[in-house]
């Protein structure tokens, strides 16, 4: 028998108090109990985003979202920037391609940041881009970047700020409103501890000017239908019940905590492993613009990526991710955020220490969980 231990950037371990609530019986999505649900999480989230914008809720994964973001945004025949510096940020330009959104690609190599002055120099040089697009957590490459420095620029121009803060929401911080974030982007399973299964965005006034006019086709994810829906407290198609009583719990939970206390935990966990795979002799994949929510790990030299993380899980119970498109079997990737806490990462690196010294990694037996501990206390 194993018994399981979740580290992956997503799906992350979810509270007891959260699981609970799953358990109970269903109930209708269109009465006065459920109303009261929508009234919380809305508030809720809100404080989460930190904005006085509309969150909107959605029954699907986070790409749900960012599909939605872009089929809401447009119109045929405007153009997108899209930073693409890992899985996550190429998607946004793959869902351009979909719907025949022409898109400047601001390529930035795996595990740096892009500089927001590139940002700034595109903009200035093509007046028709109508929004840039970005990841606040590049989950693939343990990336994070600096949205509040690309809000400012953003501030001289027309086109929308759209951000990808599906692993980075409650994981590290996101100002919506101060950083000028237009359109902000979650889901349910990174650092909200939920299960998969809802996506998020929160809309500010600029963007909903543009949506006004954007006429590519939605159906599902019509932003328009879902806010007039929530002025009634209410949901356009049956609303993820169950996944929505989880979800406020959730929020309750992170409300009790307080949004600092969590960033200040995840930026001390994250330090600790940085600190516990150096130790060992490993390197990290980003160095320096290295995210608080996910630590991502280069594979040494002779050791195989995938079989690490397979036996990390398969003998030992050990959820760790690996590495996505060109980094597969070359990265692996810890996660600090949500229901991961301190003594989940010592099982993680002493496990972590087990296997590599199985496969043969030369280094001294214990030195990362003697850093994890220093780090920690
Ligand atoms: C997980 C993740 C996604 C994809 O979300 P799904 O819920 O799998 O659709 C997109 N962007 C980032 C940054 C992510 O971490």
């Amino acid at each position: 028998m194993l018994k399981n231990y979740l580290l992956t950037p997503g799906p992350t371990p979810i509270p007891p108090r959260v699981l609970e609530t799953m358990a109970r019986p269903i109930i209708h999505h269109r009465t006065p109990e459920f109303q009261k649900i929508i009234q919380e999480v809305e508030e809720d989230l809100k404080y989460v985003y930190q904005t006085k914008n509309e969150v909107l809720i959605f029954a699907a994964s986070g790409t749900g979202a960012m599909e939605g973001s872009i089929a809401n945004l447009f119109s045929p025949g405007d153009k997108a920037l899209v930073v693409r510096g890992g899985k996550f940020g190429e998607r946004f330009g793959d869902i351009c391609k979909a719907y025949g959104i022409e898109f400047t690609a601001l390529d930035v190599e795996w595990g740096k940041a892009v500089d927001p002055k590139m940002i700034d120099d595109v903009l200035k040089k093509d007046k028709k881009i109508k929004a840039v697009f970005t990841t606040l957590c590049e989950t693939s490459t343990g990336v994070s970047t600096d949205v509040e420095a690309i809000g400012k620029i953003m501030k001289n121009y027309e086109a929308v700020l759209v951000v990808d803060a599906i692993s980075g929401l409650a994981a590290i911080p996101i100002k919506t409103d101060e950083w000028g974030i237009d359109v902000a982007i979650s889901g349910s399973q990174k650092g909200l501890m939920i299960p998969p299964g809802l996506a998020f965005v929160s809309v500010s006034p600029k963007a909903w000017q543009v949506i006004e006019k954007s006429t590519l086709p939605k159906y599902y994810f019509d932003f328009k239908a879902y806010k007039k829906a929530l002025g009634k407290t209410d949901t356009p198609f049956t609303p993820a019940v169950n996944l929505m009583i989880a979800l406020k719990e959730a929020l309750k939970i992170i409300k009790e905590e307080g949004l600092d206390v969590i960033f200040e935990k995840h930026k001390k966990m994250a330090a600790a492993i940085r600190s516990a795979v150096k130790s060992m002799g490993l390197e990290l994949f980003a160095p320096e613009a290295y995210s608080d929510g996910v630590t991502a790990v280069k594979v040494p030299k002779g050791i195989d990526g995938e079989k690490l993380v397979k036996t990390m899980r398969d003998k030992y119970g050990v959820g760790i991710a690996g590495g996505q498109d060109e980094m597969k079997g070359k990265m692996f990737r810890i996660a600090t955020m949500g229901y991961i806490t301190p003594p989940d990462l010592i099982v993680c690196i002493a496990t972590l220490e087990t296997v590599l010294s199985e496969m043969g990694y030369k280094f001294q037996l214990g030195s990362g969980v003697v850093a994890l501990e220093e780090a920690l206390r």
